[in-house]
């Protein structure tokens, strides 16, 4: 990290379906000059989805490469695809002294928190587990089965979020935008 000014590595982590997207697309507008980590993943890519800007979608082998390579600061299993965050995307952004936002599952986060224990890492909670399901429904963007598999991993999820130095609850949008705004000001003293 080149630790120029008051740059940070924000990890933002929860369970599928919590509102992870939704809260940092709020933080994004609301704190200027902050940079969302584009990370890399095997899954297929979504409608809609765009190639370096979403994910950067790489094939099973070329994320084999890219472990091997040593160009991940983490990388995990979820749901049966590989997702990993590139020491280059973190380089990149903490260079130009801005802070960074990493989107990621909870064996990332407990990695990044090795890594680097200088990260702010903020786990995502629903009101109750039941709007999981309703959430995930509702953005429509995957099966059935995938949405069960999710909500499987999300109990193992929820059962670490007291790792984490900060909680917020998703149930009022603006509400937890407000709390997460603010444990970004403060940590950036901006
Ligand atoms: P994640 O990134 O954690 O998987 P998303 O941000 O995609 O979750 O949110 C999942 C769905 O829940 C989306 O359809 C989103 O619009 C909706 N959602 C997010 N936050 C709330 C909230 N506080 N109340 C109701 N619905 C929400
Ligand atoms: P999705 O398939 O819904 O885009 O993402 C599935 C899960 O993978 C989400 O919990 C998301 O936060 C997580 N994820 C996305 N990028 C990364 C990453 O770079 N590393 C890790 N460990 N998880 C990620």
């Amino acid at each position: 990290m080149s630790d120029a000014g008051t740059a940070k590595v924000f990890v933002i982590t929860g369970p599928s379906g919590v509102g992870k997207g939704t809260l940092i697309k709020q933080l994004l507008e609301r704190v200027p000059n902050l940079a969302l980590s584009v990370s890399a993943t095997t899954r297929d890519p979504r409608e809609g989805e765009k190639d370096g800007v979403d994910y950067h979608f790489l094939t099973e082998e070329q994320f084999q490469e890219r472990i091997a390579a040593k160009d991940f600061l983490e990388f995990a299993t979820y749901s049966g695809n590989h997702y990993g965050t590139l020491n280059s995307e973190l380089d990149r952004c903490l260079e130009k002294g801005r802070s960074v936002v990493l989107e990621i599952e909870v064996q990332g986060a407990t990695q990044v928190r090795a890594a680097r224990p200088d990260s702010v890492q903020i786990f995502i909670a629903p009101p109750d587990e039941s709007v999981l399901r309703e959430r995930l429904r509702g953005r429509g963007t995957d099966s059935p089965a995938a949405i069960d598999r999710r909500l499987k991993t999300a109990e193992q999820e929820l059962a670490q979020q007291d790792d984490f130095a900060h909680r917020i609850v998703n149930d009022d949008l603006d509400q937890a935008a407000a709390e997460l705004e603010s444990i970004v000001r403060t940590a950036t003293g901006s």
